[in-house]
Parts: C-alpha cells; structure tokens; sequence
C-alpha cells in the first residue's frame, strides 16, 4: 500500500489528482476501524494530518469556516460558543481519545446516516467547501449526501472545510443511544432558530439512509411563531404548534429496522427530541431577551 503524506495543502491536491482513488486520512477513527477489519484495502493513503491549514477555522462575514482537519476537541474548546449547536454534538462524539482525533471533516467523509456532525450542519445551513486541482467548489449540506455512507466529492475532491453562518438565535441537538457515552446514535435531531431572518432550522439523523432536513416542519414553524407574533413577544408556545412540529419531522425521517432500534422506535424518538429540542430552545430564546 502506497502511503502518502503531503506537508501543504497544494501538494495533497496535486496528489489526489495524481492517485483519485487514494483514500484520505484524518484522525483515522473510522479509516482505521475499517483497514483493521479488512473491511477496505486501498491502494494507497494520503494522509492529512501533517497539512497545517485544515485544522485551522476562522469567522469573516458572518461565517465561521472550520477546516476539515479541526478535532472535536478543539471545535468544542475553541468554538463551543459560536457553534452551541454542532458542539453539542460533538461533546456527544465517542469518547475524549475519538474526539482528540476525530474531525469533522472525516465525519463528512464517512456521510453515515448515523454521523452526529450532521443534523446541526443541516440545521445551521452549512456549506462544504470541496477543493481540487481545478478550483474550489462549494456544496449546500443537504446536497452533500449521496445516499448512505456516499458523498457527492468528485474522486479528485478532497474537503478543505465547512463554512456554517454565525447562529442568530438559540440551536439545539439531542440524540438517543443505547447508553449514555461512546454511542453510535439511534436517532437525533438538531434544531436552529433564526430569528435574524424568522425561519427555522432542522437535522435528522440516523433515521433515513441519509442525513436530512424536515423543510415541512421548518416552514411550518417558521409560520406559526410569524402568525403568532411568537418571533417578538416571545410568549409560550401553543401546544398545538410544539404538537404539530413534532409530527411533520417524524413524518420526514424514513427508518429502518436495524440491530440499534426498530423504524417504529426511532419515529417515536424523533417526535419526542423534536418537542424536547424545541422547548429547551424557546426557553433559550426568551431567556436571551432578557
Ligand atoms: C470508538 C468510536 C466511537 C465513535 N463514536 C462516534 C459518535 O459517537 N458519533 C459519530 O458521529 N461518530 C463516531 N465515531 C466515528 C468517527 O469517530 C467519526 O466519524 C469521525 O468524525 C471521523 O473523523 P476522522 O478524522 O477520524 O476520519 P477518518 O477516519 O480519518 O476518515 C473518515 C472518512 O473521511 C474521509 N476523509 C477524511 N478527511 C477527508 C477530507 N479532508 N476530504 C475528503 N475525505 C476525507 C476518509 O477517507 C474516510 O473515508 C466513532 C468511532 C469510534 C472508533
């Protein structure tokens, strides 16, 4: 097996051009999982970690651009306040050895359904920022997932980084597993509120063969709180909207039964994290008003 270990940036782009199927790595924390099950043998590696410029984020123009190779560890140290919400996740992420290796590039990578990165990229409206020989090329998140474990990355397209808008109101993340640490989720499901432009944000994950938003329910919500005047008084939520989001996101997820939990389980969890997600939320957002 080929192992190659580019020092810039340019030169693992000219490497990739050179060996498309070379396969990336990052903290190696799914790579790794699979080479030692035999899983996957690749011809050759090219590892990233020694290129400095994708651990690196930075804030200009209301975005914060987090480089692919950013550990969990430094996104919740680093960026746990402008990001609550993918933070959340990521202090939900394996345990502090995975999160010092694990990025959130490699969480891309990978697209599982199941990736706890992706319901708050969903719901915070990122854009992943592919790169290669021939020039960047930006992708809206919730066209960045192919189909279960497949991205949309031509093979000679390696993630330089996820751009993500500062949040302008309160974000949320829950997940469910079959224990409370080192879990693989069951079911998730972040939510963001945008008061700056009055629309909603969500991610479901583990509960379709890809990560995905519940638009019926954004624009639903969205809707409700303008009709209401919710978004300025600020007052209770009616029972009948945190009711109705509730149902329009498990009706967007489409499960399956799998040795983690049944299809009518995981339907049953998103309902519930989805008027979990949205009390802890409207709480936030009132309390911030303050
Ligand atoms: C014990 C354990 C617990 C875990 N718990 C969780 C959990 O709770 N939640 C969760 O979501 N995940 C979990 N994982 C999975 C894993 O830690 C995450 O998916 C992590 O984000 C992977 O990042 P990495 O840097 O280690 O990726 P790697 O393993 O290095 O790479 C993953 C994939 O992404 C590709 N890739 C990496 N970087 C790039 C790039 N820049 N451009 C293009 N492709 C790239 C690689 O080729 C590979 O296909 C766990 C793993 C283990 C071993």
């Amino acid at each position: 097996m080929e192992f190659i270990q580019p020092t810039s940036w340019a030169d693992a782009l000219a490497a990739k051009a050179e060996w498309p199927a070379a396969v990336p790595l990052a903290g190696g924390t799914d790579l790794m999982v699979e080479l030692n099950f035999d899983a996957r043998r690749p011809d050759a590696l090219l590892d990233l970690t020694k290129v400095d410029e994708l651990s690196q984020w930075d804030v200009s123009d209301g975005q914060v651009r987090i480089g692919a190779g950013l550990s969990y560890t430094r996104l919740i140290a680093e960026l746990g306040k402008k990001l609550p919400g993918l933070a959340l996740a990521a202090r939900t992420i394996g345990s502090p050895q995975i999160r010092n290796r694990g990025t959130v590039g490699g969480n891309l990578g990978t697209a599982s359904p199941a990736g706890d990165c992706h319901p708050p990229l969903l719901a915070g409206g990122a854009v992943v920022e592919a790169a290669s020989v021939r020039g960047l090329r930006l992708i809206e998140i919730s066209d960045f997932y192919a189909g279960v474990k497949r991205n949309a990355l031509e093979p000679d397209e390696l993630i330089a980084a996820v751009h993500i808008p500062l949040p302008s109101g309160p974000e949320q993340f829950s997940k469910i597993g079959t224990r409370n640490a080192m879990v693989i989720a069951v079911a998730a499901f972040s939510l963001a509120l945008h008061p700056d432009r009055q629309t909603v944000g969500t991610g479901i994950g583990s509960a379709a063969p890809t990560p995905r938003r519940a638009p019926e329910a954004e624009q639903f919500l969205a809707a409700a709180l303008a009709d209401a005047g919710l978004w300025e008084s600020r007052d209770d939520l009616p029972e009948a909207i945190c009711e109705r989001f509730a149902d329009l996101v498990r009706a967007a997820a489409a499960p399956i039964d799998d040795v983690r939990g049944s299809a009518a389980y995981r339907l049953h969890a998103l309902a519930v994290m989805a008027r979990r997600t949205l009390a802890w939320a409207w709480q936030d957002y009132c309390r911030d008003a303050r």
